[in-house]
């Protein structure tokens, strides 16, 4: 028999990637595009749902041409997908009724007081779904769309709407679209919505009521690790079982072989997300941080995990790039910061401030500024703020779980970035450790997928394949890393309080 591979779709925030990997977990073609971040206000952020489908066949077409494979090559196809991200499209026509609301759009605050002042205040669902009411989630961007989209309330009450994330739309596309598609997500997405039980894994119909969203729309909640269907005939994927769907963060903590309670991982892209793995055991957050479906293989147990999570990270360097143009490419920025901020202190707090503060209210500010602060310093304050962002989450984890974090396992496109790793050790004051594959989101949703077809015979596969490439320890000076932490948490005092 022939070496069979197993491909990933990776539909995230700036691009969709498709990925084809071996059995020892290593990347051997991958194909990527961009699609448009479309901000018709300020605070709104939206994605083109048509253009990410058109995207996602070409990026399969060509990961498997560069490498001249085709889909009888392909044991099984798994998605990962940028989770929260909100799609609202007619299931007799295929189009979407509104672009894609996402993750980072901050248009449902309004929304979330009102559920919040029915009575708990943000944290009104929070014992069920984990998770406060915040603008992040799925749930009140539905709401808003069959407020504001012309027919869309009665429609969806008539059932020809449904909602899905963009795991769903990408599966239900795959296998068929108007045709016969499949409309289902996973756990690790469904979490996300701010409608599923935690515990039975199933939509809660009193929440849905409260959120004004018909339950008809929401698509099935299956495992992490199944066959769901086939790739639709005229597809790259032809007949291929397609049988994984993790959420990215979910999918880079599998992938990084995150797979025993206490495990944790932090990513770095657009937003930053360090999620540890808590077993089957449902964790409460007293110090900010989520609790969420890690992954579920199969029919075996629910495994869980907290989860903090930074809105900005990877997109502040986008930010200086597209916004002030003070670098041409984001790896630029590592050669324009200077060894030291100069006193000042970058607090992107663009869509209001996540995990561990959850205040929508808060606004990003420049602070510390003096005649001797110049580019090169605030380039440098871009960098340092994920590594201060980090350790608040970090530290809330700590907290939370009881147990001490040794090392943190890195991965996302900004760990190329020496400079920031090595800060982020010496702010951390543990190793910062980096695999060899840092395509772990990818390699997640691949694993989930080779599971459930015995491409991988169980989760000690995912162990052995794990391999360390680069690890930063810590050198700073204790003092001077507190000098530097407490100016730090006095900025972020400094954001608050600024929407009225
Ligand atoms: P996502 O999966 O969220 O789309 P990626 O993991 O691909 O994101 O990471 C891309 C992000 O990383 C971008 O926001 C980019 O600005 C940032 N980035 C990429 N390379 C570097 C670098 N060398 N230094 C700092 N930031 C970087």
């Amino acid at each position: 028999m022939s070496e069979k591979f197993v491909a990933a779709i990776d539909s995230g925030t700036t691009s969709v990637r498709c990925m084809l990997f071996n059995r020892e977990g290593r990347v051997v073609s991958v194909a990527q595009r961009e699609h448009e971040q479309i901000f018709p206000k300020a605070g709104w952020v939206e994605h083109n749902a048509i253009e990410i489908w058109d995207n996602t066949r070409l990026v399969a077409a060509d990961a498997l041409a560069h490498v001249d494979l085709n889909e009888s090559d392909i044991a099984a196809v798994g998605i990962t997908n940028q989770r929260e991200t909100a799609l609202v499209w007619d299931r007799t026509t295929g189009e979407p009724v509104h672009n894609a609301i996402v993750w980072q759009d901050t248009r449902t605050d309004a929304i979330c007081q009102e559920l919040g002042a029915l009575g708990g205040g943000a944290d009104r669902y929070k014992a069920k779904v984990g998770l406060p009411l915040a603008t992040y989630f799925s749930g009140p961007k539905v709401r808003w769309i069959l407020d504001n989209v012309e027919g869309a309330r009665a429609k969806a009450e008539a059932g020809d709407l449904v909602f899905g994330n963009m795991d769903t739309w990408t599966l239900w596309n795959m296998t068929g679209g108007v045709d016969g598609g499949l409309h289902v997500t996973d756990p690790t997405n469904a979490s996300r919505t701010m409608l599923m039980d935690l515990d039975t894994l199933s939509w809660d119909a009193g929440i849905a009521a409260e959120m004004g969203i018909p339950l008809s729309m929401l698509p099935e909640i299956r495992s992490s690790s199944e066959v769901y269907g086939n790739g639709r005939e005229k597809g790259s994927f032809a007949g291929v079982p397609i049988a994984g769907i993790l959420g990215d963060q979910q999918a880079a903590t599998f992938g990084q072989a995150c797979l025993s309670p206490g495990e944790a991982k932090n990513t770095y892209g657009t937003g930053c997300f360090m999620l540890l793995n808590t077993g089957t055991e449902k964790v409460p957050s007293k110090n900010g941080l989520l609790t969420t479906v890690c992954y579920k293989i199969g029919d075996q147990p629910t495994v869980y995990a907290l989860e903090g999570s930074i809105a900005i990270a990877g997109s502040l360097v986008q930010w200086l790039r597209d916004n002030l143009g003070l670098i041409s490419s984001a790896p630029e920025i590592e050669e324009l910061a200077a060894p030291d901020n100069g006193g000042c202190y970058f607090v992107p707090a663009f869509s209001g401030l996540f995990a561990p503060y959850w205040r929508s209210d808060a606004r990003g500010a420049i602070v510390g500024l003096t005649r001797y602060v110049n580019k090169t310093h605030i380039a440098r304050a871009v960098l340092e703020a994920n590594a201060y962002q980090t350790k608040e989450v970090l530290d809330a984890m700590n907290a939370d779980s009881g147990v001490e974090l040794k090392a943190l396992k890195v991965d996302g496109g900004m760990v190329a970035n020496d400079t920031l790793m090595q800060f982020q050790a010496d702010i951390l004051d543990v190793p910062v450790i980096r695999p060899v594959v840092a395509e772990t989101t990818a390699l997640g949703a691949a694993y989930a997928a080779g599971l459930a077809v015995g491409f991988w015979d169980s989760e000690d596969d995912i162990r052995n394949n794990w391999a360390e490439d680069k690890r930063w320890n810590p050198s700073m000076e204790s003092s001077e890393r507190d000098r530097l932490y407490r100016q730090w948490k006095k900025a972020v005092t400094k954001t608050l309080d600024w929407v009225d």
